[in-house]
């Protein structure tokens, strides 16, 4: 096998380096990425668009500034990132037949500046419609398949980018959190899932599902590499007026290896023995793996959490209804003709917003109208304080909080086949987006599905108060380097394209 595509196999930083040190160019890593890609999509399926000019210029260039003695934290790495965030001249979709052929006229700053960082944009990865959704079935432009088990949902709603890095069809991927849909794809490709601090990272030329709760965040083999893309990521962006103005101290350097003087808060409401025999015994084990590493635990008590998922389903759906009124076919994307603009703007909608699209707009504008206002949205804006209250008051006693990612491994196709079931798939991660948390999901076992041969992977989720990403990310890469369970299984895509 050629040098760089061992590589590829490798993290963000053992790339990076092996770039800036020119034992390999960024050209070669990519065109190994791309063969990767080929060989590997008709199993997978992560991505919707791969960007193969555009990658390989992208290479050119950081082969030049390398040539030029630059050195670039992220050289060379092949970058997935969701077909939610604009890259000038991408097909940028939503998963969406009303997108299904808008191009970007400009490129968010997020992926602007994983760009200037040395990142190669290899492509766009599939995700739920407007990422409303826990499995990407609410694609309305292909499916992808988990790497552990094709038989099975990636998770979602950044699917494609979990997939594309668990199938070492890119190293670093980039997905939006609105509810957990960067932690429970994580989890459930086995790979590491970190949603920042709302604000931390700019929401500019993300295309907006609910603007209080969306946030932009990596997936990656490894910590380390969710610190270094969070490193090039975070900070104030004029463009975006919900980012903060907080100084960010890059967290790759505070990266640790035991958790000694930290509290760890294990929340009472989130006894994982009620998640059965398997996934009770593994978080036990992961909680008992933080206290030999030299944390001590404590007992923190969410009451208001249980109501998060209610809570989300009004305030996010609210503010979707009002995003995605510009979707009318005057402005973007798909226009089916009608009798009159009104007739167009019908025809338009109908055609080109698929079923939970359509679900969402509907109770988002339920909760909105007049009569309803105050018993749904006013309502669902208080519980959102009392949850943030919580996590405030359980702060007061930990300095991390640990927890299921998910209540499940992935399951199979079509098992979810009610809206709330799926709904429920966030009940773990919903609460830290209410309060804005940062969070992340990293790999912490394998559990044998009574219906499948393949070991499904399980995370861990961790949680900080607002603004500690330095902190969560350091005690994620201690509890990683003292367990490594990804190491424990190879996905079998990667045994198929072998
Ligand atoms: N699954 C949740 C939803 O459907 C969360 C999605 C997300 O975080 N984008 O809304």
């Amino acid at each position: 096998m050629p040098a760089s595509n061992e590589l590829l196999e490798r993290s963000a930083a053992e790339i990076a380096a092996a770039v800036n040190e020119r034992r390999v160019s960024a050209a070669e890593v990519t065109r190994a990425t791309l063969e990767r890609v080929v060989a590997t999509e008709p199993n997978v399926g992560a991505y919707l668009t791969v960007l193969a000019e555009a990658a390989l210029a992208e290479a050119a260039s950081v082969d030049r500034r390398v040539a030029q003695g630059e050195r670039l934290p992220l050289a060379g790495v092949p970058l997935a990132v969701k077909d939610n965030m604009c890259l000038t001249g991408s097909r940028t979709t939503c998963g969406s037949k009303i997108l299904e052929q808008w191009i970007a006229p400009y490129t968010s700053t997020a992926v602007a500046r994983m760009l200037a960082a040395g990142a190669i944009p290899i492509g766009k990865t599939n995700c739920d419609e407007f990422a409303m959704g826990s499995s990407c079935e609410n694609s309305a432009l292909g499916i992808t398949r988990n790497p552990y088990d094709l038989l099975r949902v990636p998770g979602g709603s950044s699917g494609g980018s979990a997939a594309a890095v668990a199938a070492f069809e890119a190293a670093i991927g980039l997905g939006s959190d609105t509810g957990g849909s960067i932690r429970e794809p994580g989890a459930f490709c086995g790979v590491v899932g970190f949603k920042p601090t709302y604000g931390r990272v700019s929401r500019y030329g993300l295309i907006a599902f609910a603007s209080s709760l969306d946030q932009i965040g990596p997936l990656t083999r490894t910590v380390e590499d969710a610190a270094l893309t969070y490193d090039a990521m975070a900070g104030f962006d004029p463009m975006d007026a919900t980012s903060v103005q907080e100084p960010v101290e890059p967290a790759a350097p505070a990266l640790r290896d035991d958790l000694h003087g930290l509290r760890v808060g294990i929340v009472r409401e989130f006894d994982p023995g009620a998640l059965g025999g398997a996934m009770d015994a593994l978080y036990r084990a992961a909680y008992a793996g933080l206290e030999r590493l030299g944390a001590e635990l404590v007992e923190v008590s969410l009451p208001t959490a249980e109501y998060g998922v209610a809570t989300y389903y009004l305030i996010a759906p609210a503010e979707c209804s009002s995003n995605l009124a510009r979707f009318d076919g005057v402005r973007y994307g798909l226009r089916v003709a009608g009798r009159d603009v009104r007739g167009m703007y019908d025809a338009t909608r109908a055609a080109g917003f698929g079923e939970e699209v359509k679900r969402r707009i509907l109770i988002g504008t339920h909760a909105l109208s007049s009569g309803y206002y105050d018993a749904y949205y006013v309502r669902a804006q208080k519980a959102r304080t009392l949850i943030a209250d919580d996590f405030r008051g359980a702060f007061a006693s930990c300095d991390l909080i640990a927890c299921p990612a998910a209540s499940c491994p992935a399951f199979r196709f079509g098992a979810k086949s009610d809206p709330y079931s799926m709904y429920l798939m966030d009940y773990y991660t919903i609460p830290m987006s209410l309060a804005g948390l940062p969070a992340i999901s990293v790999p912490c076992g394998w559990v044998q599905p009574p219906d499948g041969n393949e070991p499904l992977p399980i995370g861990l989720q961790l949680c900080g108060p607002l603004f500690a990403e330095r902190l969560l990310l350091g005690a994620a890469h201690a509890y990683e380097r003292a367990t490594n369970h990804r190491a424990t299984h190879a996905p079998l895509a990667q045994r198929l394209t072998a």
